[in-house]
């Protein structure tokens, strides 16, 4: 069960908690740094790591993938094979992380990067978003697609399910953008803000045909927006539309169709999100996503709606640049709070440059009455950086 009361959490990665041997990780979190609380990042994207203080290697290349053995039921739903991350070497590895972790009384949450994805692209090239011109994202599944969905909940299910998560945190699990992470970027021509949003709408046959059963016909707009593209994209920056892709502008691009194409992808992430939410309310685990967000917001092509009324914690961030205008954001943050949940703020150690620093950031939030804190990723940090986050522990004892 989700704590409650107070906590004091750190993302981490499974191979920080590997490498380290899980005893002496945890001893150290809990003893030096007084944190109770885990998000495990169960499923990740591709990334470079630099580890100041892991034993067994500085640099780590990870291609990304889930760090546990699939093992649910769910799985049968989807034809695709997750990517099993490097060094998840027997089906009882993510069960030590967590049992141990259970031991000591910690909750464990996971972190999940849902769609983004390197190797699963490579190997389902046909379950990727596919722009307006027809080219095939290389780093991001499409969720209207039935196989990607089934993988969304396959996951939520397993860490739920098999693994007994306290609750999930996630990216990447709507429509991405064109533009993440893939190779080396050599986008030299940057495309206008707008150019980049047509960009990323995905026009895949699961999108067109979700858009067909919702009585709407997206060719038209697809070849209008491709014609756009096509216009646009080699002009001189000089005369580039730079206004942005706010929600004015998309009710009235391309007649209306644009925002007609926009419910519909609203509708299919939010029901996305609403079946995770259901998922989680059987086990009786939360749903978090960052924020503090509510109703359908077509433009950012998201409905908190089906999820605000479950909400536990809401993760909350201080705003502005002095320490008042921090101080005055917060207040009016945790004022914001639904009732039925409580605030969370996470802290990035790396962004202090003393322990007498971030202990005045995390006090200013414990003030402000946030109880549960959390601190970015452990194996990024150097070993002093983690050392301060104890001195800080008064705010959530
Ligand atoms: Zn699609």
């Amino acid at each position: 069960m989700l704590k409650t009361g107070s906590s004091g959490g750190i993302y981490i990665h499974p191979w920080d908690i590997t490498d380290e041997g899980i005893d002496t990780c945890y001893d150290f979190l809990g003893e030096v740094c007084g944190l109770n609380e885990l998000f495990v990042a169960a499923a990740y994207h591709a990334g470079t790591f630099i580890l100041p203080h892991n034993p067994r290697r500085m640099v780590r290349w990870d291609d990304g993938g889930i760090y546990f053995r699939p093992q649910h039921p769910r799985w049968s739903e989807t034809r695709i094979r997750p990517a099993v991350g490097e060094g998840v070497d027997t089906h009882g590895y993510m069960d030590r992380i967590v049992d141990r972790a259970r031991a000591r009384d910690w909750g464990v949450l996971f972190f999940v990067v849902f769609n983004y994805s390197v190797p699963l692209p490579q190997r389902y090239p046909e379950l990727c978003c596919v722009d307006a011109m027809g080219e095939r994202h290389r780093t991001y599944l499409c969720p209207a697609n039935p196989d990607v969905r089934a993988y969304n909940l396959a996951i939520v299910a397993d860490l739920l399910g098999t693994y007994g998560g306290d609750g999930i945190r996630h990216e990447s699990l709507g429509f991405g953008s064109w533009k993440h992470v893939f190779l080396c970027d050599k986008v030299e021509v940057q495309p206008a803000p707008r150019d980049g949003f047509l960009l990323s709408l995905c026009f895949c046959g699961h999108c067109r045909q979700r858009a067909r059963a919702a009585g709407f016909d997206p060719e038209p707009l697809r070849l209008a927006v491709r014609a756009h593209l096509y216009e646009s994209l080699p002009g001189n920056p000089r005369d580039f539309d730079t206004g942005e892709a706010d929600e004015e502008w998309m009710r009235n691009a391309f007649d209306g169709d644009l925002w007609r194409y926009m419910e519909v992808r609203c509708e299919t992430t939010a029901s996305l999100f609403g079946a995770v939410q259901e998922l989680c309310n059987e086990q009786g685990a939360a749903f978090m996503p960052f924020g503090n967000e509510e109703g359908r917001q077509v433009a950012r092509g998201i409905d908190f709606s089906l999820i605000r009324p479950h909400l536990k914690r809401v993760s909350l961030a201080a705003p502005g640049h002095t320490a008042e205008e921090k101080r005055a954001g917060l207040e009016a943050g945790v004022a914001a709070v639904p009732e039925h949940a409580v605030p969370e703020i996470m802290h990035n150690q790396r962004f202090f440059d003393s322990a007498e620093a971030l202990c005045a950031a995390v006090g200013m939030a414990r003030e402000a009455g946030i109880r549960h804190h959390s601190f970015h990723y452990y194996g990024m940090s150097r070993r002093h950086e983690l050392e301060w986050i104890g001195q800080a522990r008064e705010a959530w004892a």
